[in-house]
């Protein structure tokens, strides 16, 4: 009998650009070499199955102490196991900029140097012939809207380079919204909605039918989004709050709009986000992914499920070390009861119908 074929995986978040270009001393890569750094490059994406996703530009904070203090509640009492951790200040416009367009070149330069090994896709016809005939595809996402001004010129010409997918904040607040503290256990009601720029914002990415990612984004902002886009609701890289309380993951009331609007939620791999006692350690089983994955599905519906990593942004559980243990995931999948229809679908069908959605504005 002849071999099956591997179910592809689109996956719609990594920091891998942004981790390469800051990479510390002996640890230097590149996407297009085979490391033994980091999580993804493209000899490893091909060896785990990987046939592209969304690559993300994050301007890091300089000086960013983000050690874990105790979590005061409502009520003025410490709150036993859990932490708070400070976001830091705005970022300055000018540093984001500059950071945003040197690793726009990065990419730039990873497609020229791939020889049509890896496409920079700007359409969900590209996107469809790329997984098909196995060109790696990348989109690419700006996570945290600071290089970008109140007038939103920037954004046309981003748009122009090939930004298809924007998060309008990271966690730290900016010009248009705020985002989520990493404290653990929180809601994600923790401070105010959209800028008035922030809602131009979003009418302008649905003009020009660029993705408006609301991973990172606080409650009333989502709400806010929810109120104004005529885009399907994504967050491409955030698991369920039933399961584990962070912030940064989705409420049963965010996943039922999200199902409404024929949204998708990535799940993220980071343990700090699946495991029911927020703890960040590696000895985490995959299986929690698909714990998420299955929540998921029973609440709003297989259709709304993908996949959504956070490679070389975030811990991964110890059995998904690195991109090339990706088929070990889709057995997780299996193994909790998905068919195999059910994980290709999760896999990157749903990606590229809410793509195709979004990107006809
Ligand atoms: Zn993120």
């Amino acid at each position: 009998m002849p071999k099956k074929k591997p179910i592809p995986v689109f996956d719609v978040h990594n920091d891998t650009l942004t981790r390469i270009r800051r990479a510390p001393p002996g640890k230097s890569r590149t996407f297009l070499e085979r490391s033994e750094h980091g999580h993804l490059d493209l000899p490893r994406a091909r060896e785990g199955g990987l046939a592209g996703g969304f690559f993300a530009i994050f301007t890091p904070s300089p000086d960013y102490d983000h050690e874990p203090r105790e979590l005061i509640g409502d009520d003025g009492e410490v709150v036993p196991g859990g932490w708070a951790i400070d976001l830091p200040p705005r970022l300055a416009r000018r540093s984001a900029l500059a950071f945003t367009v040197s690793v726009m070149s990065d990419l730039f330069r990873v497609v020229e140097q791939s020889a049509g090994e890896v496409e920079l896709v700007r359409t969900s016809r590209d996107l469809e012939r790329c997984i098909s005939e196995g060109t790696f595809a990348v989109i690419l996402h700006i996570e945290g809207a600071e290089a970008i001004d109140t007038k939103l010129e920037t954004l046309d010409v981003f748009y122009e380079a090939g930004l298809r997918s924007l998060g309008p904040v990271w966690s730290r607040p900016n010009a248009f919204a705020h985002g989520v503290p990493f404290d653990f256990p929180r809601h994600p009601d923790t401070g105010p909605g959209l800028t008035t720029a922030g809602r131009r914002l979003i009418k302008r990415c649905n003009e020009l039918g660029i993705l408006i990612d609301l991973s990172h984004l606080n409650a009333r902002g989502f709400w806010d989004v929810a109120k104004i886009s005529r885009a399907p609701l994504v967050a491409t890289h955030s698991n369920a709050h039933a399961l584990c309380p962070t912030p940064r993951n989705l409420t049963d009331g965010q996943l039922d709009v999200i199902a409404l609007s024929g949204g998708v939620v990535g799940m993220n791999y980071n343990v700090g986000f699946l495991r029911s006692d927020g703890d960040g350690k590696a000895e985490t089983s995959l299986t929690e992914i698909a714990r998420h994955a299955r929540y998921v599905a029973e609440r709003i519906g297989v259709r709304h499920v993908a996949l959504g990593s956070d490679f070389d942004g975030a811990t991964m559980p110890g059995d998904l070390a690195d991109v090339t243990r990706l088929p070990g995931l889709l057995t997780a999948l299996s193994d909790v009861g998905f068919s195999e229809d059910e994980v290709r679908a999760i896999a990157y069908r749903n990606w590229v119908r809410v793509l195709a959605v979004t990107w006809a504005g």
